[in-house]
């Protein structure tokens, strides 16, 4: 889409919150600050989500720089994309030297974050066949070399070229969310930079909706399970390729292209063929990984929200509080482990 065909869907939406720009390379398009700054002013959006493969780093820099000086409410995450150590993830990429360049991207993104408390920094890693065995120890790695705000872990999802690339056991899977977990939680527990009264809810909130999803993953990914909550895809969030093709999510095929609504979203929004598609999915029910799609129906599902995260979280800290308990009245010859954060796999 040019910027013009940009221009015009903005001016045809109405408010919304998040705006998540992915590629291919988001960061290799020149004007992508004059974007967001465009979404900042008549969308209102305040959270921008960018994943990256950490290869263009001045381009990188440049942009996040602009986008923090021209738009000071929003808050900035971005993604950089590493799916295992130097070998592996260069192996995956076919690049050579991508490890060490995505590194070289997020210490430089780390030193503009010294300044920047609206910037966030995570690392994403997409499990696979190729990378199970190192997966864990790299969250520990980053865990320990950097100051990041968070590492993402997620099974692949869709249809990869190498379909063998999915193979990977439940049992195994099972094993590195239950190891990762708890680094998701050290993460979420780091003093933040923004202090709320309402931190402490929100940090357990967050915990929760990581154990949630974790279970809601793994039971799809194990024995094709549903979700609790129907998928709003299509009706909270939406996808626009970057040839102006519309879906209600990624692994769905295209309704329809903007073109041909003149690049009126309301018009697109209004469409026929976007209702025919929210009430196909329902028909279809096509739960899937996806963890974007999976987040935005949690946050949408007040079920969800008032009622399994805080039961989750119940849970949770009840074990916590046992393990605290048993470990003051042990003796220093008995150890008892901790209780850790588990996925439940039932
Ligand atoms: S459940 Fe998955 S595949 Fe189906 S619409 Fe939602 S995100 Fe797409």
């Amino acid at each position: 889409m040019t910027f013009d065909e940009i221009s015009k869907l903005s001016s045809t939406m109405p408010t919304f919150h998040d705006l998540w720009l992915s590629g291919g390379e988001p960061f290799l398009r020149k004007d992508l600050a004059k974007i967001i700054h465009l979404f900042y002013t008549n969308n209102k959006i305040r959270d921008v989500r960018i994943p990256t493969n950490g290869l263009p780093t001045e381009q990188t820099l440049k942009t996040v720089m602009e986008v923090l000086e021209q738009c000071p409410e929003i808050r900035l995450e971005v993604d950089i994309s590493i799916d295992g150590f130097s070998e592996t993830h260069d192996r995956i990429r076919a690049v050579p030297g991508n490890f060490e360049k995505a590194l070289k991207t997020m210490s430089e993104l780390e030193r503009i974050r010294e300044r920047a408390p609206n910037l966030t920094l995570y690392v994403n890693s997409v499990i696979t066949r190729e990378n199970r065995s190192e997966i864990v120890q790299l969250g520990h790695y980053f865990k320990q070399s950097h100051d990041l705000d968070g590492h993402y872990f997620q099974i692949i999802r869709g249809e990869p070229k190498d379909q063998s690339l999915q193979v990977i056991e439940p049992t195994e899977l099972q094993q590195i969310y239950t190891e990762t977990l708890p680094l998701n939680f050290e993460y979420v527990s780091k003093p933040t930079r923004k202090k709320s009264r309402l931190d402490g809810l929100a940090k357990a909130f967050w915990k929760a909706g990581y154990m949630f999803s974790y279970e809601t993953q793994f039971k799809n990914y194990a024995y094709g399970t549903k979700w609790k909550m129907p998928c709003t895809a299509g009706q909270t969030s939406i996808v626009i390729d970057y040839n102006a093709d519309v879906r209600v999510c990624e692994l769905r095929k295209p309704i329809g292209n903007l073109r041909k609504f003149g690049m009126d979203f309301g018009r697109f929004w209004d469409s026929i063929e976007r209702k025919r598609e929210v009430q196909q999915v329902e028909l279809d029910q096509c739960f899937c990984t996806h963890i974007c799609f999976m987040y935005d129906s949690m946050r949408h599902s007040k079920r969800i929200m008032l009622w399994e995260l805080p039961k989750l979280y119940a849970k949770y800290a009840m074990k916590r509080l046992a393990a605290t308990k048993a470990r003051s009245v042990s003796s220093s010859k008995v150890r008892i482990e901790e209780a850790t954060p588990t996925v439940t796999t039932g």
